[in-house]
């Protein structure tokens, strides 16, 4: 017999995939684009291998993790789960790149080329191509700073690319960003899909534009997202939130 709560989970998974769903085929058809052009990322941060397994049960093909223990701990929970694609978006420790690529299948946060060493090591002990995308700065606090705080400049982007295209092991897939914090997001997707479209005449085959949250997604779908990251409209409220 199932346990009433799992039922209870499952569900309530359900009914929020099914009203994100909707939210990307809204706004896909508001930005006269397929709603199938969107991959869906579903971020289960904080969230257990449990619940990664109802997912991929109700149509989740892509899982988004932004710690690294805690994501390998979960990838190998669910590595039967073999055409579930695991995206890496957190902050990345150059020491870790390589058990990272051992089983990300997707790394959207490098955002600097020390870790592109690391990242093809581990992806060559596994015999496989690992996905990468560079993760921009969209915070315009970055610009005149010395580190940005998450991503690197918008300048320095195809730069970083072209490194990451040069990796034999790595592929590159296109850029990543996380619109700044309290300010309307369509401005810096805007300011993003322009740096896209830098690396794209560079690299054709990097179309990937990674952007768009739970309370943002119609803005990055307006200015071109490929790839949505959802977390809490999806799984609800994490316990801790970073
Ligand atoms: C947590 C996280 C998300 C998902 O955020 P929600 O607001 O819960 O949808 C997306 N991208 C990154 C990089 C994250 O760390």
């Amino acid at each position: 017999m199932t346990e009433p709560s799992i039922d209870h989970r499952r569900a309530e998974l359900v009914g929020n995939l099914a009203r994100v769903r909707a939210r990307i085929a809204d706004a896909a058809a508001a930005a006269d684009r397929e709603p199938g052009e969107i991959t869906l990322i579903a971020v289960t941060k904080f969230f257990p291998a449990s619940d990664v397994r109802h997912l991929a049960d109700i149509g989740i093909t892509d899982v988004g993790e932004n710690r690294h223990q805690e994501a390998e701990a979960k990838a190998a929970s669910c590595a039967d789960l073999t055409s579930l694609c695991w995206h890496f978006i957190g902050g990345l420790q150059s020491n870790k790149a390589a058990a990272v690529a051992r089983y990300a299948d997707v790394v959207q946060s490098v955002d600097r080329a020390k870790l592109l060493p690391g990242l093809a090591r581990g992806a060559a002990e596994r015999n496989r191509t690992l996905g990468v995308m560079v993760q921009v700065s969209l915070d315009p606090a970055d610009r005149g700073g010395t580190r940005p705080r998450s991503g690197v400049l918008p300048a320095e982007t195809l730069r970083l690319a072209d490194a990451v295209a040069a990796e034999s092991d790595l592929r590159l897939l296109g850029v990543m960003a996380v619109a700044p914090l309290g300010e309307d997001p369509s401005p810096a997707f805007e300011r993003l899909a322009r740096v896209a479209e830098q690396v794209r005449a560079h690299h054709p085959g990097a179309t990937a534009i990674s952007a768009g949250m739970s309370g943002d997604l119609e803005a990055a779908i307006r200015f071109g997202a490929t790839h949505v990251r959802v977390g809490s409209a999806i799984l609800g409220n994490r316990p801790l939130s970073k």
